[in-house]
Formats: C-alpha cells, structure tokens, sequence
C-alpha cells in the first residue's frame, strides 16, 4: 500500500523551493531595513491559547484547528495562526519591561487550519508575520502596512489592491454592535445557522460570513465608520494621513472586518488584482489588536501585525508573471575520465566547495558524453575536464559555457581562476 500526502498539504520540491526562498529573503530583509528582529515560537501550543486570543466564536477556533491530546492529557493546537503565540511570548518573557518599545518582532512557518482545501487555501501553509507591539502611535500602524507594501513591491508586484477600515475603540464598537443586532435580529431566520449563533455573540462576523454574502441586509448593513467615536476617528484620520505623506495608495472599505476576534482600530487586507489569480484574492491580512496583550495576562500593550501566506504570494507572482531572479545554482561540474581523476575529483570538488563555489562530479560512473550532458542539465557554468594526461601534467581542461571559450588551468589554481572569471562577469 502506498502512502499519500495528506489532503489540503503539498511538498515544496526543488524548482519551487527557491521561489520560498526568494520569497523570505526579501522579506526578512524588508524587515531589517525597518528594523524587527526574528522571533521563533513552537509549532504547537496549548488550546486555550486559542480559544482566548483567536475567539470562541471564530471559524478558527470553532471549526478549523488541529488539537490533540498529549500523553500527559493536555489539550494542544497545532497553531492556525502567529500572533497569538507571539503575543504570549511578549508576556511570558516580559518583553513589556524592555527599554524599547514598541518591540518590533517577525515570523516564519507553517500554520494548520482544517479549511476546504482549493486553490491558494491550503490545511498546512506558510506564513510570514509582523508584530509591532508596545505602542499606540498611529506611525506604527502606517509603517506596518509600508512594510508589506514594501515587500511585495520588492518582490517586483504591482496588481495590488490595499483596502483599510476602522474597527474603532470598545465604545464604538458596542454601539455598533448593538446598530447591527437591530439591523439583522428581524429576518435572522434567512441566514445561515452560524450567523444566526453570531447574532448575539458577534455580529460583526455576520458581515464576512461566506453563506450569505449576497443577502440584501449585507449591502444595508450599517457601516462601522458611522458609530466611531471623536477618538477613533482621529485615529483612523492619522493613520490614512501617514500613509498618504510615505505615497501609499489605499482604499477604504467599511466592510472590511478581520475573521479573528482580537482585531480593534485599523484593519487592512492586501489583495491581488491580477488576471488569472484564483477566486480568493486575499494575499495579507492584519489589523491592530489593542486588548490582546492583557487577554493574556500582561499590563496593556497595543499591538498591531499582519500575515501573508508565502503560497498565495507565489501565486500572485506568477499570475503577474514577474521574473523570478534566480540563480539555475551550479559554478562548475567536474567530468573525470578513469579511476585516478576520479579520485582526484573527490578532493578537487572539495575545494572547490571549500572556496564558496557549488560544484558537482558524477557518482554514475558514467562515460564522458554523459558526464557532459549532465553537466548541460544542471545548468554548470564551467565543465572542467580531468583526464589522465592532464592528471599527471597537473592540469586540467575548462570550458566556459557561456562564452564557448577553454584554457588550460593548473589544478591548484582552479578555485582562484573559477572565481576570476565569474567576477570578472
Ligand atoms: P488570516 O490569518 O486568516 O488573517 O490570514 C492571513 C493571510 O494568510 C491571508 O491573507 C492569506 O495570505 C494567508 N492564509 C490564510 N489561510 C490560508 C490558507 N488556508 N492557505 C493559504 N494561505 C492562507
């Protein structure tokens, strides 16, 4: 019986997994530009954490998460998302105490979410997240949003939408939800058993229910951004008014409400206008989360992040058909001919290696004209021929494939010439 890769999950095989790589290596470099360092948290943690930060009432939390018992009989969750965990970090390590806030953190790796698996939604997925936490200056929310603005344009993206919205402070948020309970308690028969179980424990999640998205109440529904208070609104106003000062494009949509509970003040959502890209359009989500950081047990802490998953950032790359700047990878490959150049070329690739070049040599035993296609295959820069004469002349044979030029080398000069030659291009 062969066994198969479970649903909703994918290897990432060489050809691809440069594409990762490319993808993270701009964006931890964004980062540094902008100075967050990396934090690691496990990939599993205890459920409650969830249930607590993430919500109750969530999809998330209800539905999609991968929990299981340890043999110790805790209850733990493969994390759905990051900024639970890292916000529990910033309280277990009291990262509130030091000197510098707002303590500007990023993370990488995968996420677990039991969803229906389709094009760009994946059950196993990489995200990559920002978490400024420890201060309230809307700065910090327009430079969040810079910064992943920053990274897909350094990625080469263009075909991007960015939309904001508000979710205001606690009291305007009441008031709204009491405006939206009104507005749907009347006909919440028509809608779908989970937004009839929202209606009075989160209301705002009617609005970015899937069912019911073309209900006529949805397009009526009233807008958060009548019920912000003075507060609030200077809020949101300071935040558009630094984006517009560092010349970032955005569009304000009232409806925009985040799928996860801790979300308060600016919420945004980055999506992919490209032809082709699959139905779900949404490549980053994030939003500021005020309360979050007391939830779970540390002194009050506004924090605000976001996270885009590396799958749907590849995807909208290759919907723009951007270019994807990578090197094919291989310096040299050493054809050896006999049992003597053979040996020699065990120690040879070493040095090679040793000297910072990515180097290869047949371990087929194949024949020269094999040896030679292998070396065309894998893309070499340089073919270097090591038959006996030029073994016991203490030479050997290279060929520079892109200029179709040879010269005789001395064999402990190699690395040196190898080197020469790709600076010199
Ligand atoms: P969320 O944590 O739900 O706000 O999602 C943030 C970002 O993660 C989204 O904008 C997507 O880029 C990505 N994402 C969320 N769920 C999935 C999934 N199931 N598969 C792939 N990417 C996802």
């Amino acid at each position: 019986m062969s066994v198969n890769i479970p649903r909703g999950t994918q290897d990432i095989l060489p050809g691809q997994s440069e594409k990762w790589q490319y993808i993270e290596s701009i964006a931890k470099d964004v980062c540094r530009r902008y100075h967050y360092k990396e934090i690691r948290t496990p990939i599993f943690e205890h459920t409650e954490l969830f249930k607590r930060s993430v919500g109750d009432t969530t999809d998330i939390v209800q539905k999609e998460m991968y929990t299981f018992e340890d043999r110790g009989e805790r209850s733990l969750t493969l994390r759905p998302e990051g900024t639970a965990a890292v916000v529990r970090s910033f309280v277990e390590n009291k990262m509130f105490g030091m000197a510098d806030q707002p303590v500007k953190l990023y993370y990488t790796g995968p996420m677990f979410r039991y969803e229906r698996p389709q094009a760009g939604r994946y059950r196993q997925f990489v995200q990559f997240g920002v978490e400024a936490i420890g201060s309230e200056d809307p700065a910090i929310d327009a430079e969040v949003i810079g910064l992943v603005m920053d990274i897909y344009k350094m990625a080469g993206l263009k075909k991007l939408k960015l939309v904001i919205n508000s979710l205001g402070d606690a009291e305007s948020r009441t008031k709204h939800r009491e405006a939206l309970i009104r507005h749907f308690e009347p006909h919440i028969e028509e809608f779908c058993g989970d937004c009839q179980m929202r209606l009075k424990q989160n209301p705002l999640r009617i609005l970015d229910c899937k069912k019911d998205r073309d209900h006529e109440l949805m397009k009526t529904a009233p807008s958060i951004l009548d019920y912000l208070n003075e507060e609030s609104k200077a809020y949101f106003e300071k935040v558009t008014a630094y984006l517009d000062a560092v010349g970032i494009q955005y569009t304000i949509d009232p409806k925009l409400v985040r799928g996860l509970d801790y979300y308060n003040h600016t919420a945004f959502e980055v999506m992919s206008e490209a032809e082709g890209f699959g139905a779900i359009t949404t490549l980053c989500g994030g939003g500021r989360y005020n309360g979050l950081v007391q939830q779970l047990g540390g002194p009050e802490s506004p924090g605000i992040g976001f996270a885009f998953s590396i799958e749907r950032f590849i995807a909208a790359m290759e919907a723009e058909k951007v270019e994807w700047p990578i090197d094919k990878g291989l310096d040299c490959f050493i054809v050896a001919l006999g049992d003597a150049a053979k040996d020699r070329s065990v120690s040879l690739v070493h040095e090679l290696r040793t000297a910072g070049l990515s180097a290869e040599r047949d371990y087929q035993d194949r024949k020269m004209k094999a040896q030679l296609k292998a070396s065309d295959r894998q893309h070499a820069r340089f073919t270097a021929i090591l038959g006996e004469d030029e073994l016991t002349e203490n030479r050997i044979t290279v060929k520079d494939m892109a200029e179709g030029s040879q010269d005789q080398v001395p064999l402990n000069e190699l690395a040196n010439y190898l080197k020469t030659k790709m600076e010199a291009n």
